[in-house]
């Protein structure tokens, strides 16, 4: 019987795995670090004495893909949120808070409502978003950068979030697939969606059970250092000294990140150059999160991004944060405290336990340079195929990306 040989255990490897294993296959699964999730995933840590994420998830209900892996895995309950769709945000430099309201229905009537739109926008400004789809190569400042209140209170951190990228190099029609799945099909597809209790116990855990009972061969610690063709097709693949040599029929997805693939094989194109995100999850013992305003708040005019509440734990997110990247985490801290302290109601506390988490390497830059990079599923090898958040999903670096790429590598194998 051929093997298929799945080389990485994040989110685009594991929804390979699940598809493949769904259709019999004899699977075996590589994976460098002790633990498998790579960027999205749980830990323990010592100094909050917590179960905390290396970042803050937020998916959204029109996110089919990521819903169909759940309710494979049999973990469709694994995720939370308000129900609604329903967004809230606070200005810092105003101390304006307002939400954004999304109807049900793909007609926006939210906008004609001044209570459930942007304070300072008008509904005309709304139509502002047909521009995306003509917007060519172009950025998301000089799309909407004259527009007011309508640019900084909602196209500025909107685009932060999704893309990842400073808005004036970040190309605006990346955002075009995701408000075409979520935003424009009204409330039933807009609800924000996160980890109920951890990113582990929601994708991860539940996936290698279901994979386990399969008998699926998940080999954690074994990072591939090597992978051999003839120019035609895989012949082996290495683990420091050992080497493993394929079958005439065997398969290879390689489901790591954009900056490992290259190393691994020649001739695959990627794209190279990341954006940081930087996470700072505080503990707060006795938060009584029934008195916050909300659980989950972007931030305008604020070094902080988005702020997520979950039991005692203040989490924030900064999103393409070159700067504060660069910097130690005490710095990071003092800098993000103290708009949290103010939205929290916890002005003049002392900064809290908190674990920093710099990702330096969250996702690619959305560039037209770096989209042009981005590689199909297929390569020039025929017994191998490519799954990741960076392949050409036409999404941005998402886990809706990541998973929906794993399931295009399966389909691939099992053509
Ligand atoms: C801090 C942060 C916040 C984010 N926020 C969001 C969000 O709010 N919403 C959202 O949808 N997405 C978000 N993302 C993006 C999301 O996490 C990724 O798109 C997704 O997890 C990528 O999955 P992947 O499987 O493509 O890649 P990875 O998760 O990078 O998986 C690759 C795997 O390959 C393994 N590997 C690498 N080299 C080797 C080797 N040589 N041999 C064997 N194994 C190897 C790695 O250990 C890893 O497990 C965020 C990402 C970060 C970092």
């Amino acid at each position: 019987m051929s093997t298929i040989h799945i080389i990485g255990a994040g989110l685009a490897g594991l929804s390979a795995a699940v598809q493949l294993a769904r259709s019999g296959a004899q699977i075996v699964i590589h994976e460098g670090a002790n633990q498998a999730g790579g960027r999205a995933r749980s830990f323990y840590d010592r100094h909050l004495d917590r179960l905390i994420d290396n970042g803050n998830h937020l998916m959204l209900s029109g996110n089919y893909s990521v819903l169909n892996f759940l309710n494979l895995i049999r973990a469709e309950t694994r995720l939370a949120g308000p129900g609604q769709a329903k967004f809230d945000f606070a200005d810092l430099e105003t101390g304006d808070f307002w939400s954004i309201d999304f109807n049900r229905g793909p007609v926006p009537l939210w906008v004609l409502y001044q209570n459930r739109r942007v304070p300072g926008t008008s509904m005309l400004d709304y139509l502002s978003g047909l521009k995306l789809l003509t917007a060519g190569d172009r950025s998301i400042a000089s799309l909407f950068g004259d527009q007011g209140q309508m640019y900084r209170r909602f196209w500025e951190p909107f685009s932060v979030a999704v893309l990842n990228t400073a808005p004036d190099v970040a190309v605006a029609r990346l955002l075009l697939p995701v408000i075409r799945e979520t935003l424009a099909k009204g409330a039933d597809y807009s609800k924000p969606l996160v980890a109920k209790v951890g990113l582990s116990d929601t994708f991860v855990d539940p996936a290698l059970k279901w994979l386990s009972y399969r008998k699926v061969d998940v080999r954690m610690g074994r990072r591939i250092s090597a992978v051999e063709d003839d120019g035609k097709r895989v012949t082996a693949i290495r683990t420091g000294k050992s080497k493993e040599v394929l079958g005439a029929d065997d398969k290879v997805v390689m489901a790591v990140p954009a900056n490992i693939a290259p190393t691994l094989v020649s001739g695959i194109c990627a794209p190279d150059r990341f954006a940081p995100i930087v996470n700072a999850h505080f503990l707060v013992e006795g938060l009584d999160d029934t008195k916050l305003k909300s659980k989950m708040i972007g931030l305008v005019a604020s070094p902080a991004h988005w702020l997520f509440v979950r039991d005692d734990i203040i989490s924030v997110t900064v999103s393409a944060g070159h700067d504060l990247a660069g910097k130690p985490a005490a710095d990071i801290a003092a800098t993000i405290w103290p708009d949290i302290a103010k939205i929290c109601g916890l002005d003049g506390r002392e900064i809290p336990p908190v674990r920093i988490i710099k990702e330096h390497r969250a996702t690619f830059q959305v560039t037209a340079e770096q989209l042009a990079k981005r590689p199909k599923t297929t390569t020039h090898l025929n017994n191998l195929v490519l799954a990741g958040d960076w392949t050409d999903t036409g999404l941005p670096a998402t886990i809706e990306g990541a998973i929906r790429s794993g399931v295009s590598a399966a389909r691939e194998i099992i053509k």
